[in-house]
């Protein structure tokens, strides 16, 4: 008895001490941000040294050998490196020559300590790569290893605070080009293939090493005694010889105009660029040799002045990151919004100037505020530093609250120091940290110290907290905008918030924010809103004439609308008609013509659009045909497609979709006529699928020919095909098109068919989980978002509440996606006429 007790108590403290033991060798996957500190503590001055074997085909494996030699401080416990691949790729591991042993697991291969030594160590792997993150082609492959894909396809510390230097090789099929981040050291032949050897990088972050190799075209040119070399696949040599100088000018033009800025020469050995055919981003920014989306590069010939604006944005801003991001680093992903805002910080600053045609203001505050308000008025937002427990789900950071509020705070943070103090910090930030990692917080540091304000006490605020700041008009002083009692005690928004009062007719009247560069909601009493219709663009005032101070009354009565301050839907829909006429900036009309979509399908009941029928269908009608401007005409167009209703509206849409009428000066696309057969069919007043059928056979080009197979039994008129649309979707297989499957959701739930949609939302939440896993960073948003889009009830937000109440431990940031995106429906509930 005694025995069998003894036996069994070091039974349990075997088994206790296993579980132990476990815990703290195998590490969970992806890089939690506890193996993050261990490493960065004990690893340093990492080499990576990689030969890659590619195959001409690309369903043959490419085998590779890496040598990975590293300074280890403290070697008394496992050595952690990230594979995330079949572990059975994984060939061998020899240290010093001599095999060594070692285990795979949870996306890691893990070295006991037994195998390492104090000091510097080098380990050779003998690994097949994996193929996740190489876009292979059958002409050409890729990387795309931001935010943590780097491991998919070799082993290595795939965390951004271990830089490291790469010497890559890769041997290549015979006629093939190839560009990396280093610079090409020597291009020999070897068994009938091309063998590119690339010089040793500058020590730089795991997601920022790429290659490319295939067959591109190459065209070098020396500006500024750069020379650069861009590689495309385009083949349309006039197109090419149309765009090429250009393209070259505006990057010599980006890194002179940040050399200077920084004060710091550019910061890598060399300059290139490739341009891919269907690039997952516009543009990504790896040292010394860039990859972008070549359709945003090489422009048509009738480019708009908007088209050329935003390449000259997106060549500047890859440029920018070469020292924001590339040179200085986040320490962790949760700064990533730190490098994206001062990327596009600074293309603002190189680009605006050469495009004064374009109102910068107005653009700035239609494309950053209402979407940041979008998330930032829902129970669902997030501060823009927010915590990051595991690098794997680093893409789920990305959002409105990054790429629209962070740019609106880091303006406001310049406007409060200083341009001076503000390039001074800059300046000393980059060289501090150069070659290295930093965090906001010592950017925080640099200003404070400069500064008597104290920034960081904003910093908290704006940057760490969630949430919109609201004021209200003092009611003992009108001549005061009070900021009203806040969610959390104590805080205050600093910035300065102006209104504008003026006299009409012996009446005063009161607009907040004229100058639209205050973040937030700003309480207006409702004679002051209903003036501003009533006056709508009619003011001499030298304030009130600004295309900017309408842009900024709009949005901010929008969201008094949304927060139930009034006026009511139809009220607020007539206003808007009303207003249209009257208004010529492009950017405003499509800010009206957005609003009026939103008024139209979600916040109007059924007896208030057939009240309102005829006189929408009217207005927008009427414009589409007086508006000279072809940009405004064609937004015309799109909103009267997706607002009409009435059967003359209806046969008017067919006429323009058979061809039977047209209007002056506006050129339909077969984009546009696909979209019209899909917007009659939704109708389903017509012989549907004779119309589809009929445009699926004049659609000439095959990716959009594939695109309408897909989408079709989406708007099918009978349900049971829908249901069997949506069924489909939860194969992975099915999903891979992303912008496809979103097509077909926005179809499914299009306002005219909720009601039978309302049984695909549960499911869809079901299957939240497993989209982030197997989709593109921004999927699990848009799938959210779309899914509920078309959706107005209170059903719907009770089955979005109903799941998170049976889900208590949910992922906070889905959680905070399906709060999100119920916002809109939940709202329209309530306030719906
Ligand atoms: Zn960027």
């Amino acid at each position: 008895m005694k025995i069998f007790c003894w036996i069994a108590f070091l039974l349990m403290v075997l088994i206790q001490f296993g579980c132990v033991q476990r815990e703290s060798e195998t590490p969970e996957k992806g890089v939690s941000f506890k193996l993050n500190e261990r490493r960065k503590k004990t690893i340093d001055s990492i080499r990576y040294n990689i030969q890659l074997d590619i195959p001409g085909q690309k369903s043959e494996a490419i085998k590779g050998i890496e040598t990975v030699s590293f300074n280890l401080n403290a070697p008394d416990s496992a050595l952690v490196l990230d594979f995330n691949s079949d572990s059975t790729h994984i060939i061998s591991i020899q240290s010093e020559g001599e095999e060594i042993e070692f285990e795979v697991a949870n996306q890691h291969i893990i070295i006991e300590p037994e195998a390492l030594k104090k000091g510097r160590n080098t380990l050779t792997i003998g690994f097949i790569a994996g193929d996740l993150s190489l876009n292979r082609s059958d002409e050409y492959l890729y990387t795309l290893f931001v935010p943590d894909r780097a491991s998919t396809c070799f082993p290595l510390f795939d965390q951004p605070n271990l830089k490291a230097t790469y010497a890559l090789t890769l041997s290549v099929p015979e006629h093939w080009e190839a560009v990396s981040n280093g610079s090409l050291k020597s291009k020999t032949m070897r068994s009938g293939k091309s063998v590119f050897q690339f010089a040793e990088t500058k020590p730089i972050s795991s997601y920022l090493f790429a290659f490319a190799a295939g067959k591109f075209f190459k065209t070098q040119k020396t500006l500024n005694g750069r020379p650069m070399t861009m590689y495309y696949r385009e083949t349309d040599s006039a197109k090419v010889g149309r765009n090429k100088d250009e393209i070259f000018r505006l990057h010599a033009k980006s890194l002179s105009w940040l050399e200077e800025y920084s004060g710091i020469p550019y910061p890598f050995e060399k300059f290139d660029f490739a341009l891919i055919p269907s690039f997952q981003y516009g543009g990504m920014e790896h040292p010394g040799s860039i990859f972008y989306n070549e359709s945003s590069l090489f422009l048509d010939e009738n480019a708009s002045v908007n088209e050329r604006m935003a390449r000259a944005s997106v060549i500047a801003h890859e440029s920018a990151h070469m020292w924001f991001g590339d040179l200085v680093t986040m320490d962790w992903f949760n700064d990533v919004w730190l490098k994206e805002v001062f990327a596009n910080f600074m293309a603002a600053k190189i680009v605006h100037p050469s495009f004064p045609e374009i109102n910068h203001e107005l653009r700035f505050l239609l494309a950053h505020y209402p979407n940041a308000y979008d998330v930032d008025r829902t129970a669902g937002t997030n501060p823009i530093l927010q915590e990051l427990g595991n690098l794997k789900n680093a893409g789920t950071l990305y959002g409105a609250i990054i790429y629209m509020k962070a740019p609106i705070v880091m303006r406001q943070l310049e406007r409060k120091i200083g341009v001076k103090l503000m390039q001074e910090s800059l300046q000393e930030y980059l060289k501090k940290y150069a070659y290295s990692n930093a965090r906001w917080d010592d950017l925080i540091q640099i200003i404070d110290k400069k500064t008597p304000l104290d920034i960081a006490d904003w910093s908290k605020v704006w940057v760490k907290t969630p949430d919109m700041p609201v004021y209200h008009y003092n009611d003992s002083d009108v001549n005061r905008l009070t900021q009203n009692p806040d969610s959390v005690s104590s805080r205050t928004w600093q910035q300065p918030v102006h209104f504008a009062a003026i006299e009409r007719k012996n009446e005063q009247f009161y607009f907040p924010n004229p100058d639209g560069t205050g973040y937030g909601y700003f309480q207006m009493d409702s004679v002051s809103k209903a003036s501003f219709f009533e006056t709508y663009n009619e003011f001499g005032h030298a304030i009130l004439s600004k295309p900017v101070f309408r842009g900024s009354m709009l949005v901010n009565i929008w969201e008094g609308f949304l927060r139930g301050d009034g006026p009511a839907p139809d009220t607020l829909l007539a206003q808007v008609l009303s207003a249209l006429p009257k208004e010529k900036d492009p950017l405003l009309t499509d800010y009206l013509l957005g609003r009026l979509q939103s008024l139209w399908w979600t916040f109007l009941s059924d007896e208030s659009r057939s009240k309102y029928q005829s006189e929408v269908e009217k207005v927008t009608w009427d414009l589409l045909n007086r508006t000279a401007d072809k940009g405004i005409k064609k937004s015309y167009f799109r909103t009267f497609k997706r607002v009409a209703l009435s059967a003359d509206a209806y046969g008017k849409m067919e006429s323009l979709w058979n061809g039977k009428l047209v209007i002056k000066d506006l050129a339909l696309s077969e984009e546009d006529k696909i979209s019209l057969a899909y917007e009659l069919a939704l109708r389903a007043s017509g012989d549907v699928d004779a119309i589809l059928q009929t445009q699926m056979d004049s659609t000439k080009n095959p990716d959009r020919k594939a695109r309408m197979q897909f989408v079709i039994p989406s708007i099918s008129q009978d349900e049971a095909k829908r249901d069997a649309f949506f069924e489909s979707l939860k194969k992975p297989g099915n999903r891979e098109k992303e912008a496809w499957v979103l097509d077909g959701l926005a179809n499914l739930h299009h306002p005219l068919r909720a009601k039978s949609a309302v049984k695909y939302l549960r499911p869809s939440l079901d299957l939240l989980q497993e989209i982030q896993l197997t989709g593109d960073i921004f999927f699990p948003t848009r799938w959210t978002n779309t899914t509920f889009s078309g959706h107005s009830t209170s059903e719907v937000t009770n089955i979005a509440t109903k799941f998170l109440q049976e889900h208590p431990d949910y992922p906070y940031f889905l959680k905070n996606k399906i709060l999100q995106a119920v916002d809109m429906p939940s709202r329209a509930a309530k306030l719906k006429r």
